[in-house]
C-alpha cells in the first residue's frame, strides 16, 4: 500500500450543472481531511475548485494552492487556504502540483480539468512518474470519455491493460483506497 499525504485534484473551475458535482466535491474535501490527507489544487475559491477546498477546510483539514500569476492578479486566490504558491504560468504550475501530490483525482470539469488529468496519465504511462492518477466519476460524467479510450484500444492506439492506468470509482473513499493500493501497469505501450 501506498502512504499518500498529499492528494492533487483538478476539478471545474465552474459548478457544473445540478447539485451533484458540488456534493461530490465536498465529499471528497471531506474524505482527505478525515484522512489527514492534505489537498493540492489549482489554488482559486472559483467553481468545484472553491468546494473541495472549503470543504477541506470547514473539517480542518489542509490545503494547499498552486496558482498562476495571472489567475491570482484577477482576483482568484482563495482567500483562505492554510497555505498556497504563485508560479509563474500554467506549465510551471502544472509541475508543482504533480511535484506536491502523491497522486491525481481529476473531479467532473472542463478541458482544464481534462488535460490535467491526461498530461499525469500520460507521464505514468511513459515511466516518467509513479503517481498514481483517478477518476471520479459523478453520475457517468467520464463515461463518454471512457468510451473514447474504448476506441483507442479497439483502433490501436492504447494497448488493453492501459486502461488499467487510470482507476475511476463514483465514491471518494473507495477512489482514495484505490490509489492507495495501485500497481503500476507493466504492459510496454508500444504494440510491435
Ligand atoms: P476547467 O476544467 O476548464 O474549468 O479548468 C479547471 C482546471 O484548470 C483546474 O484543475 C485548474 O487547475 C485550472 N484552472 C482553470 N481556471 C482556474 C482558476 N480560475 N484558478 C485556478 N486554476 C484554474
Amino acid at each position: 500500500m501506498r502512504t499518500l499525504r498529499r492528494i492533487g485534484v483538478y476539478c471545474g473551475s465552474n459548478f457544473g450543472a445540478g447539485d451533484a458535482f458540488r456534493a461530490a466535491a465536498a465529499g471528497l474535501g471531506a474524505e482527505l481531511a478525515r484522512r489527514q490527507i492534505a489537498l493540492v489544487f489549482g489554488g482559486t475559491h472559483k467553481g468545484l475548485m472553491g468546494v473541495v477546498a472549503d470543504a477541506v477546510l470547514a473539517a480542518g483539514g489542509t490545503a494547499h494552492g498552486v496558482i498562476t500569476e495571472r489567475l491570482a492578479g484577477k482576483g482568484q486566490l482563495h482567500p483562505r487556504l492554510t497555505s498556497h504558491e504563485i508560479a509563474p504560468d500554467m506549465r510551471s504550475r502544472k509541475a508543482r502540483m504533480l511535484a506536491l501530490a502523491d497522486a491525481l483525482i481529476a473531479l467532473p470539469g472542463g478541458i482544464g480539468t481534462v488535460e490535467e488529468f491526461m498530461e499525469a496519465w500520460t507521464l505514468n504511462q511513459l515511466g516518467d512518474i509513479d503517481k498514481p492518477v483517478g477518476l471520479l466519476d459523478v453520475e457517468g460524467y467520464y463515461r463518454a470519455f471512457r468510451a473514447f479510450i474504448d476506441t483507442m484500444v479497439t483502433q490501436g492506439f492504447l494497448p488493453g491493460a492501459h486502461r488499467d492506468g487510470i482507476l475511476v470509482r463514483d465514491a471518494p473513499a473507495a477512489l482514495i483506497d484505490a490509489l492507495a493500493a495501485y500497481q503500476p501497469v507493466t504492459v510496454s505501450k508500444w504494440m510491435s
